[in-house]
């Protein structure tokens, strides 16, 4: 029996008498079929470190065959999008430059969208990161002179130093606002992890004894403006990450479906960890069990429904 629908698509609940467990089932059934568009983590979900995650490409693939609209996005601010449109085509994912969503290019876009140009931004972060702030017109530095800072802008930097976080703390404690790229405190690579860009957010917060604003996950603004993007109400989004406190809490702030995918960073122990408003609504393997997700034949796991 399919569950009814109202014209517009939108759910009855399931009659009445059917035992909560079924009820659960029943609703999580129609859900994986109301989903149109389908939010990919990078690092840990498509690949790990250099290495491409089994499945990746050919779900990719099979999603577009299916008419699902895909985005990328990922917290990794250190490439920019057309970088990231390059690094996909070698794994074998095809995709687009509108639809790859990064912490830097939203960076640049809070600029732009918040009436905050011109401004003198202070950069902490590798290439791609002023490389997208340049690209909405952000006058970028990389250490203090003459002209006021107006903000320090914080990410993934494996070059960081002591210069660089003498220069962020001088500028913040001068009035310039403070803001991160994302918070994730580990990056995924091959076998491990090493410290992500929240390490040298956490150093420069430390120094300067002021919170940044985060625009990265798990703020949902980004998740509501790809549902704008692609034209759907949030739930008939998912959003696949491998990490509990940004992929899957951007989703719960935002609205969407959310699916954690365990070939990164966070455990399904860690996930059954959460309050059950916490935790993913999926948990997979890895990505070559997101079609059977999409196809209902992936059970829900307990969180929220
Ligand atoms: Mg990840």
């Amino acid at each position: 029996m399919r569950p009814a629908r109202f014209p517009g698509g939108r759910l009855l609940f399931p009659a009445d008498g059917l035992p909560w467990e079924q009820c659960g089932r029943y609703l999580m059934t129609a859900r994986a079929e109301q989903i149109k568009v389908v939010i990919l983590d990078l690092d840990g979900v498509i690949y790990r470190g250099h290495t491409p995650l089994p499945g990746a490409s050919d779900v990719t693939k099979w999603l577009a065959a299916h008419d699902y609209q895909v985005y990328y996005f990922t917290n990794n601010s250190t490439k920019t999008r057309e970088s990231y449109v390059e690094l996909l085509a070698g794994y074998g994912v095809a995709t687009d430059v509108d639809h790859i969503v990064t912490s830097a290019s939203l960076t640049a876009r809070y600029f732009a969208d918040n009436g905050l140009l011109p401004a003198t931004v202070l950069v902490v972060g590798e290439e791609g990161l002023p490389q997208e702030l340049r690209s909405v017109g952000v006058r970028v530095v990389r250490r203090r002179g003459k002209r006021p800072i107006g903000y320090v802008v914080v990410g993934m930097d494996r070059k960081f130093t002591y210069r660089k976080l003498h220069e962020a703390q001088q500028a913040i404690r001068s009035g310039a606002k403070f803001i991160a790229t994302n918070r994730d405190a580990t990056y995924p690579v091959e076998g491990n992890v090493i410290p992500g860009g929240g390490s040298i957010v956490a150093a420069v917060a430390t120094a300067a004894e002021t919170e940044p604003l985060v625009i990265g996950k798990p703020s949902p603004e980004a998740g509501r403006l790809i549902c704008h993007q692609a034209g759907v109400r949030p739930e008939e989004a998912l959003m696949v990450g491998d990490r509990l406190e940004t992929d899957i809490e951007m989703g719960r702030r935002a609205g969407l479906l959310t699916c954690l995918v365990l070939t990164g960073i966070s455990t399904a122990e860690e996930a059954q960890a959460l309050p059950a408003a916490s935790r993913p609504q999926w948990i997979v393997d890895g990505m070559e069990q997101v079609p059977d997700l999409l196809q209902d034949r992936i059970p829900p796991s307990e969180g929220p429904i």
